[in-house]
């Protein structure tokens, strides 16, 4: 499967976790312990609100573990 140069970007400063779905593209959890929020960079779906990393952890991880896209396109 083929990735496309938007699904691995370089890793943000406040990057807290980074998953992998299953084509390989970044699924990041970015923010403060605190206050963060996810964002796939292989289908482009995000949190809609921003929580704790623990209770984001479980969210990006389950995304990361049913997610097959390689998104071919920005934005
Ligand atoms: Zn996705």
């Amino acid at each position: 499967m083929k990735l496309s140069p938007h699904t691995n970007p370089p890793e943000p400063d406040s990057l807290l976790i980074r998953f992998h779905n299953q084509t390989g593209a970044a699924v990041d959890i970015t923010g403060t312990r605190s206050s963060s929020s996810w964002y796939c960079h292989g289908c482009g779906q995000r949190s809609t609100m921003t929580e704790g990393v623990v209770i984001k952890r479980r969210a990006a991880n389950e995304h990361a573990a049913s997610c097959r896209a390689a998104r071919h396109y920005v934005g």
